[in-house]
């Protein structure tokens, strides 16, 4: 019989619910805290700054499915259901027993799973009668995801990019105006904080903390904005789940069930959206499938960060969510998947790492393009330095299965293409790119300015 490739569903197969993992967890996630009275924060706290439903979801540990809006289901389907696709030159060439697939996110007119979660948050600011959104991005990935889903529903876009990614990397910010979205650089004149840093510092070079600090100063002082964010919260990864209820469906289409499930972590939003719904089946019907976030060296909280309660943001604007963490202001190294430089991990993913469901790995930066070489030239797609970290994890695992001569099922998450950062192939290409090595003495350093509770 002819090997099968991929596996495709029918637009009337994609779900038509999300997975709320928070209803199926045996420990809860510890509630997010109001920075100045240590009070745990209601669903109301949140709403001057999100989308009500949003807020509601955030907190939501009883719901175990929850409807995906119709309109919402219309714009999936311009670009779902996605592949689920078998790496057979993969495996051929890390002359491996293990089977592995990938769930291709990369496959939609935004390069990365971040529109799953842009397009309900916009939906959802409209019909609480927003009219328009705000929030902060650095490579970009989001702020083109949030422009797009913007149009979609008629809703204004304001993205502050960090000044010197603007500067360094203009497609991103290219694409956001095509699609309507005013692109601000931050530090800006357009907001109180941006003015403050630009008086202090003409010269500075904006970072995401400036960025989310101008986001929040407009949605909160400025009728009918909202504040959007494309990862780390529990909505985000809420939505994601459709990549992994998907994923279920297609992988018996193909007759397996996966042992091992691997996603690269920035904040855990493609992590959480892939492996929750399998994850499920752990906690409710006895599989023992393996879950493995891969993570960059240089920014390792899942496996070198302390559980406390932190700041989201590096300014400490926002609650304090219980979370494994480097410290708030920990400022990692410039490596090229911007995408997975955060200081922080999600509460769900936070308190399953707590109870053993999920562990995380370090990948060293060569070796994540190591591996994204490799599948590019056995797969044909060329994968965001985020998803790097995904493939690279995936191909040690491989190696062990050879190792061990077992037959695993390996799947993991493509989040993202990476045809808008060939800028990071080049330098990969050229030798220029190295490893971050990070002494213990750096991460205590900055652990120590998390506050206490
Ligand atoms: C933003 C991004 C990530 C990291 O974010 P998560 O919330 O951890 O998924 C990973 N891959 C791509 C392609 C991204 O754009």
């Amino acid at each position: 019989m002819a090997k099968q490739k991929k596996f495709i569903l029918q637009e009337n197969e994609i779900p038509t619910q999300w997975y709320n993992i928070q209803a199926d967890m045996k420990n809860k996630p510890l509630p997010p805290l109001n920075p100045a009275t240590k009070e745990p924060l209601k669903a109301e706290d949140l709403y001057p700054i999100f989308a009500q439903e949003c807020c509601s979801q955030e907190l939501d540990q009883e719901h175990q499915w929850i409807d995906i809006p119709e309109p919402v289901l219309d714009k999936y389907k311009y670009y779902r259901a996605t592949p689920l696709v078998r790496a057979y030159e993969l495996e051929k060439a890390l002359d491996t027993p293990a089977h592995i697939y990938f769930k291709n996110e990369s496959v939609n007119p935004l390069g990365s799973h971040k529109v799953n979660s842009a397009l309900p948050q916009c939906y959802y600011c409209k019909e609480e009668g927003v009219t328009n959104v705000t929030t902060e991005t650095g490579a970009g990935q989001w702020g083109a995801a949030l422009s797009y889903a913007a149009k979609v529903f008629g809703l204004e876009a304001a993205v502050y990019q960090v000044k010197l990614s603007l500067q360094q990397k203009p497609y991103r910010s290219m694409m956001m105006r095509t699609f309507g979205a005013a692109v601000v650089g931050s530090p800006s004149m357009s907001t109180r904080a941006g003015k403050n840093i630009i008086t202090r510092d003409p010269n500075h070079p904006g970072s995401l903390g400036t960025a989310i600090s101008e986001a929040i100063e407009l949605a909160t002082t400025t009728p009918n904005c909202k504040y959007t964010l494309g990862s780390v919260l529990n909505h985000v990864s809420l939505h994601q789940s459709i990549i992994g209820l998907e994923a279920e469906k297609q992988m018996e289409m193909a007759g397996e069930y996966p042992d091992t499930i691997i996603a690269c972590f920035g904040g855990g939003s493609n992590f959480g959206g892939l492996a929750f719904p399998f994850m499920r089946h752990n906690l409710l019907d006895g599989k023992d499938t393996e879950f493995i976030a891969a993570e960059p060296a240089s920014c390792p909280k899942l496996t070198r960060g302390e559980f406390r309660y932190d700041f989201g943001d590096e300014a400490g604007y926002t609650p304090l969510l219980p979370m494994y963490t480097l410290g708030h202001d920990f400022k990692p190294a410039n490596i090229h998947a911007g995408g997975l430089r955060y200081h922080g991990a999600g509460t769900i993913v936070s308190q399953l790492i707590k109870d053993g469901m999920m562990h995380g790995v370090d990948i060293p930066q060569l070796e994540s393009f190591d591996a994204g070489m490799l599948f590019a030239r056995t797969e044909g797609i060329i994968p965001a330095p985020e998803s790097c970290h995904a493939i690279a994890a995936t191909i040690r695992e491989a190696i062990r299965c050879k190792e061990a001569g077992e037959e695993k099922v390996i799947l993991f998450n493509l989040s993202g293409h990476g045809l808008i950062d060939m800028t990071a192939y080049d330098s990969y290409i050229n030798g220029d790119l190295h490893n971050y090595t990070l002494e213990d003495s750096v991460i205590q350093e900055n652990l120590a300015n998390v506050p206490e509770v």
